[in-house]
């Protein structure tokens, strides 16, 4: 305790800032006082290989010390990690919405799966070279028996907690369950109020409510992937999708999309299949090839309290928002297989998001070579993630560890982002102007969360851009 503080004083809420610093990927940060610590989303940083399995699998802390996990969303760099957590002895409850906690069901198996395939991968490349076989980060039953300590609740509704905190979800409009959650921290006679919008989405976002704002904050993490950057409306979005749908048919190739499974392969869905009924593109087949993305889709048909207004009128019209009849959902491989022989103009909506894993990986290999295609960008690429490298239009790119040549066309869309821009950030936080004490600029690549930092700073906003690990007093 330090000197200058009295006997008797209650010690300080304190908040460590551990990941998604300074970084987009691997969210986790600590609130915690006296009698209790939580941990608010445990993702999974991503990056180069060793770098992964470093970072992930070293808690910066003993994860049975920790009393429970307040998860914002589904998305696998807040969620992914929180299979390895429990397997290090965190026995806690992780406090989310209904819809994230169904996601989760899907996506944290799939991410186990994954993890399998990735230790298999490499154990065979270090076989050759004699060296030992390596284990995966989590397995598939690793993150089947973390569901189990995942609870989900509804929005707006208080949920008293140990120690006399509450947390309350906010709707982010981010993706399909997503939350700003409202921790309240009883300090002495008085309560601090910490909302975490981390992700934030933004308005008119497809089938998804705009953002919410929570009622009162002193505290606020803020996102900051978009920091620096302004988007084009998301009307443009559908526009400029018919259009390279339409380009690249009449050049007779086929459309490539790396899209993650939750939120965005459902919003390219829900436009495709309008733009087909309207006939503004040509009538090809389209097809969704990720058992991840079918089954978030389902996930989303059971979630309508997460819809806006226009999706309840598709509904009530009869209409299947996700274009079942016109889109093509495949699970089975060997049809996803099938797609590689058909040489005809298609569109092809596939997973991972960053092109880091899964079915997408094959199609690439087998598309990206003829100029006729067309590999349209529709998400955030992390930093040395294969989908960042098509984005730089790198002359060759490495796919299952064989170089190919990059000569399809490269088209980047950020319309579609499910993250606030620069404006949205700003206004966000200038609503708060008055009542907050600090926000803290986390979940953005350097840059991109400076640019951020200075802004609210020169409107008079109190910003506080931490460094990785930094600790930081509550009042
Ligand atoms: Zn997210
Ligand atoms: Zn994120």
């Amino acid at each position: 305790m330090p000197a200058s503080r009295e006997k008797g004083d209650t010690v300080p809420i304190k908040v460590t800032f551990y990941g998604g610093v300074r970084t987009v990927t691997g969210s986790m940060h600590m609130v915690a006082n006296t009698d209790t610590r939580m941990i608010i989303d445990c993702g999974l940083f991503q990056g180069r290989r060793e770098e992964f399995y470093k970072r992930n699998s070293n808690f910066p802390f003993d994860p049975a010390t920790i009393d429970f996990c307040v998860l914002s969303h589904a998305h696998i760099d807040h969620s992914g990690n929180i299979p390895n957590l429990i397997k290090n002895g965190f026995v806690g409850r992780v406090i989310t919405t209904e819809a994230t906690k169904d996601l989760c069901g899907s996506m944290l198996p799939d991410s186990g799966h994954i993890q399998e395939e990735d230790a298999k991968y490499v154990t065979k490349i270090r076989k050759r070279k004699g060296l030992p076989a390596v284990k995966p980060l989590y397995t598939r039953e690793d993150a089947e028996k973390a569901l189990e300590n995942i609870e989900g609740h509804p929005y707006r509704e208080p949920i008293t907690l140990d120690g006399g905190i509450k947390v309350t979800f906010y709707d982010a409009g981010h993706v399909l369950g997503s939350a700003t959650p409202l921790i309240e921290v009883p300090d002495g006679g008085s309560t601090v109020k910490i909302a975490y919008a981390v992700d934030l989405g933004r308005k008119h976002i497809p089938i998804l409510k705009d953002p919410e704002v929570p009622p009162e904050i002193d505290y606020l993490f803020l996102e900051s992937t978009y920091g620096g950057r302004l988007h084009s409306s998301i009307d443009e979005a559908k526009e400029r999708l018919a259009q390279v749908v339409g380009s690249t048919v009449d050049r007779g190739g086929k459309i490539i999309i790396p899209s993650f499974a939750l939120e965005r392969t459902q919003e390219i869905a829900y436009f495709l299949s309008q733009l087909l009924a309207e006939d503004r593109i040509p009538d090809i087949p389209v097809y969704v090839d990720s058992p991840l993305a079918v089954n978030v889709t389902k996930v989303f048909r059971r979630h309508p309290e997460c819809f806006d207004e226009e999706m309840h009128e598709t509904l009530e019209n009869g209409v299947d928002p996700f274009g079942t009849g016109r889109i093509q959902y495949i699970t089975d491989v060997e049809q996803s297989k099938q797609l590689n022989f058909d040489d005809s103009p298609m569109v092809i909506i596939s997973a991972s998001g960053m092109c880091e894993a899964g079915r997408i990986l094959h199609h690439l290999r087998n598309n990206i070579g003829d100029p006729k295609n067309t590999v349209l960008i529709v998400g955030y690429m992390a930093k040395n993630t294969l989908g960042r490298r098509i984005v730089e239009r790198h002359e060759r790119v490495k796919i299952f560890g064989e170089e190919h040549a990059l000569r399809a066309d490269v088209e980047v869309m950020n319309a579609f982002s499910a993250h606030a821009d620069r404006q949205n950030l700003l206004d966000y936080a200038l609503r708060l102007k008055g009542q907050v004490k600090k926000i803290f600029i986390v979940h953005g690549d350097e840059d991109q969360s400076e640019k951020l930092h200075e802004l609210l700073l020169e409107h008079g906003l109190p910003s506080h851009f931490p460094e990785e690990k930094e600790e930081f007093e509550l009042s």
